[in-house]
């Protein structure tokens, strides 16, 4: 197969949501939003459904449809964008759960589809989506009475632990939630670290689930490799790559591999990536173009058909910090050029 080649290890996924799961006060959901970070939403929700998920977290309805035709009748699918304009029809029919973010929201839902699931979703302060405090305060009777599933809010800063702002939320969410007699949740992988005070009744890992930071202890559970096209030997002062940004200092090998920034590796990567040849690092060398890198494969005594660009040596965290980005964004990069493959 000469098409670059994403394995997801599900098993690791599995195991991971397993550890949040040990972790977590309560239930653990799991957030599948953006096709599951990229690795594919019917095997990764599948799984996640087999090992006991009874919540899935997507971002919009329309992901929310392809997700019920997935797990069909059981968990609970709840819409974080809540109920927008158009989305009736896909909320009634796939049985999706939108988390109502504003009056305009729940006069909608209400309207439209009286008697039907949904939760609501506060701001204590990310100024992202949600009912905000004074908004709350005017609505709340009135959600109350129509049996929310669910009341949520989400943390800005839990990607680090000693942020004032992960103190100053819970104490909002607290104000706007305590007392009332609906399922609360507030943690993601970030708010499932840093303690149980942080969990109450539910929590929604996303990243953890994928092998990414902030959760260290997670198993890796993609591994990209990339086929070798050609390779070449080049003189000493021969230089490789647009914009001839390197020049070989000795006579050295080039290998040429099948993929590039097109496919989410990021130009950014060049200066110090790695393709590894079974454990051997092969430097990355010139510009990585649209569809094409190339490493320095000198000192190999064997050259393999792939060469690994992620995995238990190289993972997404070193992708991340090399690119001067985040976990999330390598992963929802990796688009879709390549052959995905699930093991379990
Ligand atoms: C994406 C998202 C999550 C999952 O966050 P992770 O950091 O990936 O665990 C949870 N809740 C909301 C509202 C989100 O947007």
């Amino acid at each position: 197969m000469s098409k670059p080649r994403l394995t997801i290890d599900l098993g690791a996924l599995v195991a991971n949501w397993r550890a949040l799961d040990a972790l977590s006060a309560r239930e653990t959901g799991a957030v599948v939003k953006a096709d599951a970070y990229c690795l594919g939403l019917a095997p990764v929700a599948s799984a996640l459904a087999r090992a006991g998920v009874r919540q899935f977290f997507v971002a919009l309805a329309h992901e929310g449809a392809a997700l019920r035709d997935v797990i069909r009748a059981g968990p609970d699918i709840l819409v974080f964008g809540g109920h927008m304009a158009g989305d009736t029809r896909l909320i009634r029919d796939h049985d999706l759960t939108p988390m109502l973010n504003s009056a305009e929201q729940m006069v909608r839902h209400m309207e439209s589809l009286p008697g039907h699931s949904f939760g609501i979703q506060l701001d204590t302060g990310m100024n992202r989506l949600g009912m905000e405090p004074g908004e709350w305060a005017a609505l709340r009777d009135i959600a109350l009475a129509q049996k929310p599933v669910l009341i949520m809010s989400h943390l800005a800063c839990s990607n680090e632990p000693d942020h004032a702002m992960n103190s100053r939320q819970l104490r909002i969410f607290r104000e706007m939630t305590d007392g009332i007699d609906v399922p609360r949740s507030l943690a993601a992988t970030g708010g499932v670290l840093m303690g149980r005070e942080f969990h109450f009744d539910l929590t929604r890992p996303g990243i953890g689930l994928y092998g990414g930071r902030p959760f260290d202890q997670a198993q890796p559970v993609i591994t990209l490799d990339l086929p070798v096209i050609q390779t070449r030997d080049v003189a000493a002062g021969e230089t490789v790559g647009y914009g001839n940004t390197w020049t070989a200092p000795r006579p050295s090998r080039i290998a040429t591999v099948a993929a590039g920034y097109g496919d989410g590796l990021h130009g950014a990567l060049a200066s110090g990536l790695m393709l590894y040849a079974g454990d051997t690092p092969c430097p990355v060398v010139g510009r990585v173009s649209m569809d094409l890198i190339t490493a320095d494969v000198t000192g190999l005594a064997e050259m393999p058909d792939h060469l690994r660009v992620l995995g238990a040596r190289q993972g997404i965290g070193t992708l991340a910090d090399l690119a001067g980005t985040i976990d999330y964004e390598i992963l929802t990069a990796l688009g879709h050029r390549y052959e995905r493959i699930h093991t379990t």
